[in-house]
């Protein structure tokens, strides 16, 4: 047996250093299963977030309070689509908060405006894809149909199809492979175009003895459209509709130690976040748990942090309290709550083993995200990562470090820079992925387990 380094350290998978935490895991991502299936979109994500707080006591904020009581517990919904929760504190508000934010957006396929066409008898809808995807992943996958659409006179329906087992999907084609000789020359990257991700909704004309009907197949399926929910092909024009895959979260492995669902990036650190949050009682330091949007395309729009909605918030909170809200954001520590990139041994080259964040590791504190030379990266420094390092210690969670792939490969970027621009202290912390972006992303329940007590760990800190 070798002998022990008193010096060095190594990061281990969880079971090594929490022997007894397994059971403890599985039970926590029943939970999140559960979550992942009602939550796929940010909207519906806002909605099952609503209906949990207001079911613990959280109370719609009002901005025109005369007081903030300690261990108050708010929230205030951003146009159904972010969402901050607030547990007041002992302490004031001047000694600084303990935000966690993660953001509830995911990559997706999103209908364009005027979405509905026929071709040779087959009615389509063009798409026009959200964030990062890889575009050939996501032919013949199953899909399911979710957003919100306004009629003329302005009343609107929401919609989710293809969830439930009794419901149709919509699918989109790929070539068979004995045609596919001069697609396969393609780079991976055009395999499939952003053009050819037309979704296949319908195959039956509508059929009229005495005329001739234009496009019958598209006039047959609108018709549907209307009978089901009143909308005309104008108001998708007023719509906001997005296609994700339909299928369920699922256990992985004959251990079943893993977790494969759309949409893990980032409700694989939204989950554990909220739970933590919903947890938090009394705690000495206020706390801003935030649900974010729009992240996967740069953070922008007003439900994106990009804009000042959640300082906003915060200015109103001081303004309550009489103090000034930037004394509140020196004192205050944020978790950006992201997921990192697994080490993925069948891709291993893109990765540099020792700084690369693991499966069953633990929650991964990622000092700097970026690309080239850390560019557009919030780069936490040393102070944040012992205080953050010291939380995760004195409360035993497991953690590990990453980093997003080797030097020059790539990069990416999270919330984090958009909440240090505001002289808060950030530090990116969350859920190792493999498969990130995919259809079908996976992660460790363990490390889910183990970002969950981070979050609490972390919201005992005063
Ligand atoms: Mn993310
Ligand atoms: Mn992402």
């Amino acid at each position: 047996m070798a002998r022990k380094s008193e010096y060095a350290n190594e990061y281990v998978h969880i079971l090594k250093t929490d022997k007894n935490c397994f059971k403890a895991a599985l039970n926590f991502c029943e939970g999140y299963k559960d979550f992942m299936d009602s939550s796929k979109t940010e909207r519906e994500c806002v909605k099952t977030i609503i209906e949990l707080v207001e079911s613990k006591g959280y109370k719609a904020f009002n901005k025109n309070a005369k007081s903030l009581k300690a261990g108050t517990k708010l929230y205030v919904n951003n146009r159904g689509k972010s969402i901050v929760l607030i547990t007041i504190g002992k302490e004031s508000l001047d000694k600084g908060v303990n935000f966690v934010i993660s953001h509830i957006d995911s990559p997706r396929l999103d209908l364009k405006p005027n979405p509905v066409y026929e071709s040779d008898e087959i009615a389509y809808f063009k798409t026009h894809y959200y964030g990062g995807i890889k575009k050939y992943q996501w032919p013949t996958v199953p899909l399911s149909m979710h957003g919100r659409i306004f009629r003329e006179d302005g009343s609107f329906v929401d919609i989710s199809i293809g969830e439930k087992d009794d419901e149709p999907k919509f699918i989109i084609t790929d070539l068979l492979p004995h045609l596919a000789a001069e697609q396969e020359k393609r780079t991976l990257r055009e395999g499939v175009k952003g053009e050819e991700l037309n979704i296949v909704i319908g195959s039956i004309p509508m059929i009229d003895l005495d005329e001739e009907i234009k496009d019958a197949v598209k006039e047959n399926t609108l018709k549907i459209l209307y009978d089901s929910f009143k909308i005309k092909e104008k108001d998708f024009a007023r719509a906001e509709i997005e296609f994700v895959p339909a299928n369920k979260a699922t256990d992985i492995g004959f251990d079943k130690s893993m977790i494969a669902a759309y949409g893990q990036d980032d409700k694989v650190c939204a989950y554990p976040a909220l739970i933590a949050e919903l947890e938090n009682e009394n705690p000495n330091k206020t706390s801003v748990a935030v649900f974010t949007d729009k992240e996967e395309i740069g953070s922008e729009g007003n439900t994106g942090m990009v804009s000042d909605y959640l300082f906003s918030i915060m200015e109103d909170l001081a303004d309550i309290v009489g103090i000034k809200v930037r004394d509140c954001y020196r004192n205050s520590l944020c978790l950006s709550s992201d997921v990192n990139s697994a080490y993925d041994p069948t891709f291993a080259d893109v990765f540099e083993k020792k700084n690369a964040s693991y499966i069953n590791r633990g929650v991964v504190l990622t000092k700097y995200t970026g690309h080239a030379g850390k560019s557009g990266s919030n780069d936490a420094s040393a102070e944040t990562m012992a205080k953050v390092i010291k939380l995760m210690d004195d409360r035993n969670v497991v953690w590990q470090i990453g980093e997003l792939g080797k030097v020059d490969i790539g990069g990416g970027g999270t919330i984090a820079k958009y909440v240090s621009q505001r002289n808060i202290d950030t530090i990116d912390v969350g859920v190792a992925v493999l498969s990130m972006h995919s259809p079908y992303e996976l992660t460790s329940k363990l490390d889910i387990y183990h970002t969950y007590l981070a979050y609490k760990a972390f919201l005992l800190n005063d």
